[in-house]
């Protein structure tokens, strides 16, 4: 392993040999030329092709990282969830904010070389789970590829912004959107999408990356038997559907984590859930339905099937194996595998031999209640009586937001561990009771489970069942010996994205709004400074003129601010989008917080009875909270609908049912609200305005 690392320090390096070469040969005044060291990049999305997001760079470490300051910070253009992974090419950070909008930035001074806003149409933000959020570009040949969250596929030139190519990746009337970072396999620019709670049909394609043309596309769940299978690999899945799950869209979207492997020469894509989530409505006699929650190998120069590894077969519970992916070369049991490393969300920890698609091991690296393991003759998890009971009582863990989600890990093969940020949100499944939400819809969220059974209680009881129950910690895991070997002490379900250093440290945001530096080997807090804004996204580090810098993008959102708008509002973060630059000695201070606040004038009186407030209720909670918040908390990214003025109330029905304001995300809602029960939901907005009125705000 120490090898491994020292011929991938000495490929960083070699350029730093040659640049000095360089600059000798050049004869010059004999003085010491900083500037002539190679700068150390970051080219790709998870830094190397195996993506362990490992950097060789030392010169921050445990002894002097006490002395990291901000050097500099640069505000983007929009507040809502930031999730990117910055690239460092050529000096300049190309980093991806809401909205799909791609950032130049110089990497030393900050300055703004050129901005890309690819104007998506904000309508499409009813058509995604989770926020219009990026995850970030990739490089290739003197271009920047963005996915957009309304499906295209951008090709810009690195060096001016301008735009190459554009082109449509999916159909625009279904609810397609791209939130996931491009990745390059053998010339070609790899893409997914998701959509899989509003009924779509998951899929990866791949496009020239001079042209734009499309090389290939490879379905990830089967369609309509009657439309004829496109490939051998799709007449196989068929096998293990029933019902007309079709009608469904099926789901099984690639929305996260692909990676190629130039050594193989396989492309290895991270497919998710199932749609609608319940299978019994999905496919209703059972099976495993390929290749949802699955890890599938593909040729990259023609997308076709090689081998694929189910984690959760009968998906029901939303546990997507989209999770980060990671390559790496183990030694167990004294032999070398080659394996590919995943913590998806149903909570174990998977090592696969990336040859064959073979389990080698799995074991929970959190708490689960649907399996009691894997069984490795088998390569099946053993599910547990409880697992599929959906009673609005029985509690099951991992939660559809999962033991870990989209936030990446990193590896360090000096310590041998994987750091993974996990997260414990226990939830309620209830099978539905009306019959409108058994029937096939698309485009709108449909997921087969009724949501009201999760309204959270008062702020005051929220916040101590949020001490006990909703927490997060960073986990240090051993791949090999498939336990962990330290874990932070528990607290807020935040799980930043991770990076790792041979300076021995591991960076992670999160722990409400802090950043922080942790010791590879005892978890041990380096140091820690206060962004005013929660960290999502995976910081990355890079080296410019012989100066190591560690760069990061900020800003709190995503499908944590929507679905878990009440655990969100809890942490008291807001959203401030940003970029963060540190480096020894840097003493850039942070502006003030800014206050927005508004003052709500005092609220109109209910004219309801209680009976309709409480219809109202239950309608937003079933429809309308899973961008609103439960209990209107709602994370700081969609409007707290309390502080709804005199002019929304007015036009509410215009709203809800006519969708005047589809142009801003929110759609008409009339194929599941009724005239009567828009204004039962105005009504309940109005009686907890009321409630929680102290003459100026909504106290909590
Ligand atoms: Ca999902």
């Amino acid at each position: 392993m120490k090898n491994k690392w020292l011929v991938r320090f000495l490929m960083i390096s070699v350029g730093v040999l040659l640049a000095a070469c360089n600059e000798s040969d050049r004869g010059g005044s004999g003085v010491k030329n900083l500037a002539s060291v190679e700068d150390v990049e970051w080219k790709s999305h998870g830094l190397t092709t195996d993506e362990q997001r490992f950097s060789p760079l030392v010169q921050i470490d445990r002894n002097n990282v006490s002395e990291l300051g901000l050097t500099w910070s640069f505000d983007m253009y929009t507040r809502r969830g930031v999730e990117a992974t910055p690239l460092m090419i050529n000096r300049t950070l190309y980093v991806s904010g809401s909205w799909s909008m791609v950032y130049a930035l110089d990497a030393v001074s900050g300055e703004l070389k050129w901005f890309f806003d690819p104007k998506v149409d904000r309508s499409f933000l009813s058509k995604g789970c989770c926020d219009a959020v990026n995850r970030g570009v990739a490089f290739h040949d003197g271009k920047i590829f963005v996915a957009t969250y309304d499906g295209r596929l951008v090709a810009l030139d690195a060096d001016s912004g301008d735009v190459v190519w554009d082109v449509q990746t999916t159909d625009r009337d279904q609810s397609y959107t791209i939130t996931g970072a491009p990745r390059v396999a053998k010339g070609k620019i790899v893409i997914g999408n998701g959509g899989a709670e509003l009924g779509v049909r998951g899929y990866v394609s791949a496009y020239e990356a001079d042209t734009g043309e499309m090389a290939w596309r490879f379905y990830t769940v089967p369609g309509n038997p009657a439309d004829g299978f496109e490939n051998e690999a799709m007449r196989m899945a068929a096998k293990t559907w029933t019902g007309k799950w079709w009608q469904w869209g099926g789901g099984g979207t690639v929305w996260d984590s692909m990676v190629y492997d130039p050594e193989l020469e396989l492309l290895y894509v991270g497919v998710g859930n199932g749609s609608p989530w319940n299978q019994k409505i999905r496919s209703p006699e059972g099976g495993d339905n390929l290749f949802l929650s699955s890890i599938v190998a593909v040729r990259p120069d023609t997308g076709e099937y090689v081998w694929h590894y189910q984690t959760t077969p009968s998906e029901t519970w939303d546990y997507t194996s989209t999770q980060h992916i990671m390559l790496a070369d183990l030694e167990i049991d004294g032999q070398e595998r080659k394996v590919v490393m995943q913590a998806p969300k149903n909570g174990f920890f998977y090592v696969i031999d990336r040859v064959t698609g073979e389990l080698i091991s799995a074991e929970n690296y959190a708490h689960v209640t649907w399996a009691t393991h894997v069984d490795l003759e088998t390569g099946r998890p053993v599910e547990t009586p409880n697992a599929r009971v959906f009673d609005g009582k029985n509690v099951t863990l991992p939660s559809n937001a999962g033991a870990h989600n989209w936030p990446p890990m990193s590896y360090n093969p000096d310590t041998g561990l994987v750091y993974i940020p996990t997260m414990v949100f226990p939830v309620r499944f209830l099978e539905p009771t009306e019959e409108k939400d058994m029937k096939p819809n698309q485009g709108l969220w449909n997921v087969g489970f009724d949501r009201i059974v999760n309204v959270p209680p008062a702020i005051a009881q929220l916040d101590a069942i949020l001490e006990k129950e909703y927490t997060g910690s960073l986990l240090a895991w051993d791949p090999i010996a498939q336990k962990a070997h330290w874990q932070l002490k528990p607290g807020r379900p935040t799980g930043g994205g991770t990076l790792s250093t041979a300076g021995q440290l591991v960076f992670q945001g999160g722990k409400t709004s802090h950043f922080s530096a942790y010791d590879a080997q005892s978890g041990d807090e380096l140091w820690t400074l206060d962004v005013q804004t929660g960290a999502m996204a995976a910081p990355i580090t890079y080296s410019i003129d012989g100066e190591q810098y560690i760069a990061t993008a900020v800003g709190f959102g995503g499908g944590m601010a929507a679905e878990g708008g009440a655990v969100a509002h809890a942490w008291k973060v807001p959203n401030i989008s940003r970029v963060l630059v540190f480096k020894l000695g840097g003493v850039k201070q942070l502006p003030p917080v800014p206050d927005r606040e508004k003052p709500l004038p005092k609220p109109a009186v209910v004219s309801a009875s209680a009976d309709v407030v409480e219809q109202g209720k239950v309608v937003f909670h079933r429809h309308c909270a899973y961008c609103h918040g439960d209990g209107f908390r709602t994370g700081g990214v969609t409007p707290d609908l309390r502080y709804s003025g005199e002019v929304i109330h007015k036009m509410w029905d215009q709203i809800v049912l006519d969708g005047i304001l589809s142009g801003a995300g929110m759609v008409s809602f009339s194929e599941f609200v009724t005239k009567d029960e828009s204004e039962a939901i105005r009504q309940y907005v109005l009686s907890e305005a009321n409630r929680l009125y102290d003459g100026k705000h909504i106290v909590q």
